[in-house]
């Protein structure tokens, strides 16, 4: 049996080309790990998100009134239920899995949960971030009700109310800065060492 010009090319290509099984793995399941989903598998990549034990922090957020076409606001686990939906739409795969290690050397990228090591030509890193907790008590039990993480998403909310800004640093002192001018008694900055717990 002779083999072709193009079959031999195609077999060179293969050894020095191993195949990914995925073109994209993203990690995390919130808005920009859904949104990096939905603009990948839109443009015909093979595209499988790791979802984590922990929810996205969006899933907290009573109202959301600062995305783009949702006027009226919108629920924040209403936002992600439809940012799914549409990732889903577009042909991406979501599979349960905390992301224990992954491998970013190389062309192909290997990326590993508790039961299973999957390929990829590309991973996105959505992970998002931890928050630093103060404990000061009913933190947990408030939050996304009175207790919030970000001024300018949730500092409307609270116009003419009375409120305190918690941290240390530049940060704090800009969220301060912003806040004054909408509500109607800020008691300053309470230089509270964060515990990073
Ligand atoms: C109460 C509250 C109200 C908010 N309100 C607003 C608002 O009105 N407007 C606004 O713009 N923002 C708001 N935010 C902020 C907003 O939620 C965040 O900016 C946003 O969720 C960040 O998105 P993200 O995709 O980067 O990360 P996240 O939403 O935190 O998602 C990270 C994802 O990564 C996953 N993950 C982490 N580690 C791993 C791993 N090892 N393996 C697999 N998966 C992993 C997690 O399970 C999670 O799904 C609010 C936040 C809170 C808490």
């Amino acid at each position: 049996m002779q083999a072709t010009r193009d079959g031999i090319d195609d077999m060179e290509h293969a050894l020095r080309e191993p195949e990914a099984e995925y073109d994209v793995i993203v990690i995390g399941v919130g808005p920009a790990g859904l949104t990096a989903a939905i603009y990948t598998s839109s443009l015909k990549l093979r595209t499988l998100v790791f979802e984590g034990s922990n929810p996205s922090r969006l899933k907290w957020a009573h109202a959301v009134n600062n995305y783009p076409g949702f006027p009226e606001g919108i629920q924040g686990a209403e936002l992600l239920r439809r940012l799914r939906e549409q990732a889903l739409k577009f042909g991406t795969e979501i599979r349960k899995g905390d992301v224990l290690a992954a491998d970013l050397i190389g062309d192909i990228k290997t990326v590993t949960t508790h039961d299973a090591s999957v390929t990829a030509r590309t991973a996105i890193i959505a992970t998002g971030i931890q928050q630093k907790r103060t404990e000061i008590t009913g933190e947990d039990r408030f939050l996304g009700a009175g207790v919030s993480y970000c001024v300018i998403c949730d500092g409307p909310l609270f116009r003419s109310r009375t409120a305190a800004v918690v941290g240390e640093g530049p940060e704090a002192v800009d969220d301060a800065k912003t806040e004054s001018h909408r509500l109607q008694n800020l008691p300053g900055i309470t230089d509270w060492r964060l515990s990073g717990k």
